[in-house]
């Protein structure tokens, strides 16, 4: 009788193990379904397309499986019905930034570059860029928290590449691009802890075996630092840069050049730069240059605010912007805030007063007056800020650099033009990013003020959007933490 009792009982409990195994695995499945095939509706949002110069208000913007499904009126467009909904009524909607020129392997705390400023007597070198390698998944986190979706690391160490992938791991991350270690005319020694994020090179055949082995970890760019000084022989500089540019675009890898001067950036030009990663500062570009720069479809990087980043913070007079107070790495703004605690003697005051009496009043305006020459002439101007640079914060480093574009005379929307579209020019990816339409990722940003009355406005951000993904930046700050 028991043993005809059991029988049931047994089979009973064994369907029950079997249906709550069944609804387990359903469960995961609906999970990875749902996570995979998230819907987002965004209302009634003003929808800023800066690649067109349009603003269409009134708009609602459909997110599923982490590309832009569609855009249309708010009347007219249906909102699935397991859609996650923001309601943007009197906010303003447009592609997430790019920041297309940064370093990772610095922090833009005093101890980045101790080429420039030696500090290492207080903290050293090795030190400051283990501390920027485990802080990693924090500085990502504090790039989208500004509405960053997108960076370019212009050039570190080879583990650069391992900072890409650990991006493409990342739950909270910006798509990032890399270039490995800078082929040089000069040396560096100082920033050579065993991998060089700066590799002097003396001859073409040198420059080509360094592309050759980079290539081998698919790098977005090959970056050469163009450093001409006086007495050096600018045709046999060129033709060593021409000869990594050969080399890189056999390999499908476009050429990013350091170079500062008119006559440098004109070699650059000749040399094959796709994408030239500062200012000239030295003079201002003429018809030669422009021709060249158009020829070669060259995108075109400022960085207008990184000299006054180190002056303020070599003289020690840095203070964190509103911005930088709240969505900066908190550790590195109270070590930059007045230089507190770095013994005196260590400022490199020669430094912060060339900076200061030289390159501010003279290469200032320049740099201003280019700009504003080179986007009339039709060149693709991209945003970029060099942070890492001592004093350039990672993620709220764009607004510094926005405000000093505005102040050249660039108008909002070109400003706007330059973070987004060109930005996604400069990743490689224009055809999936720096834009709103269907079929595009769903990076985006969510703002409560208009960035075309000023593009300070990008700062009064309510979500950030990446692939789908939808982020509050006051968590992704909690989350980013204290080291
Ligand atoms: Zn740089």
């Amino acid at each position: 009788m028991r043993v005809i009792m059991h029988r049931p009982i047994a089979t009973t409990a064994g369907f029950r193990q079997c249906a709550a195994l069944a609804l387990c695995w359903l469960l995961v499945w609906f999970a990875q379904s749902t996570l995979a095939a998230k819907t987002v509706a965004i209302v009634g949002a003003a929808v800023i397309h800066p690649e067109r110069e349009l603003v269409e208000h009134d708009r609602t913007l459909i997110i599923e499986d982490a590309r832009v499904l569609a855009i249309g009126a708010a009347g007219d467009t249906s909102i699935p019905a397991e859609a996650q909904i923001i309601d943007a009524r009197g906010k303003w909607v447009m592609p997430g930034l790019i920041d297309a020129h940064v370093h990772f392997f610095q922090s833009g705390n005093f101890f980045a570059r101790p080429d420039v400023a030696n500090f290492e007597g207080y903290v050293s070198y090795a030190d400051e860029t283990a501390r920027n390698k485990a802080r990693l998944p924090a500085t990502f986190k504090i790039y989208l928290a500004n509405g960053v979706t997108g960076v370019i690391d212009a050039g570190g160490p080879m583990w650069n590449f391992d900072v890409r992938a650990a991006a493409r791991e990342a739950a909270a991350a910006p798509n990032v691009a890399v270039a490995g270690p800078l082929l040089s005319t000069i040396d560096a020694p100082r920033l050579n802890l065993g991998d060089p994020p700066i590799i002097r090179v003396e001859s073409a055949q040198a420059a080509r075996e360094l592309v050759r082995r980079q290539a081998r970890s698919q790098p977005d760019y090959i970056k050469v630092w163009f450093i001409h000084n006086q007495g050096d022989d600018l045709a046999e500089q060129e033709s060593m840069v021409a000869a990594a540019g050969e080399e890189a675009h056999a390999a499908g890898i476009r050429l990013a050049v350091h170079a500062t001067e008119l006559a440098v950036a004109k070699a650059a030009l000749r040399a094959g730069a796709d994408f030239l990663v500062h200012s000239v500062e030295n003079e201002t570009i003429d018809d030669e240059f422009i021709a060249l720069a158009l020829q070669r479809k060259v995108l075109y990087c400022p960085t207008l605010a990184v000299y006054t980043g180190y002056q303020e913070a070599l003289s020690g007079h840095w203070q964190p912007t509103a911005i930088e107070a709240r969505r900066a790495d908190p550790d590195i703004v109270s070590a930059l805030r007045s230089g507190s605690g770095l013994p005196r003697k260590l400022f490199p005051h020669d430094v912060s007063r060339l900076i200061l009496q030289h390159y501010l009043p003279r290469r200032a305006p320049i740099m201003a007056e280019n700009l504003r020459r080179a986007a009339a002439a039709g060149i693709s101007v991209v945003m970029g800020t060099d942070a890492g640079n001592i004093g350039t914060l990672h993620g709220p480093a764009i607004h510094r650099e926005m405000a000093t574009m505005a102040q050249s005379g660039m108008p909002p929307m070109q400003i706007l033009q330059a973070a987004t579209s060109n930005g996604a020019k400069a990743l490689n990816r224009a055809n999936e990013l720096g834009a709103l339409r269907p079929g595009m990722r769903a990076d985006l940003i969510v703002l409560n003020a208009d960035p075309l009355q000023d593009v300070a406005n990008l700062a009064v951000l309510d979500r950030v959007i990446k692939d789908g993904v939808v982020f509050d930046p006051n968590e992704l700050m909690r989350a980013a933490g204290t080291p």
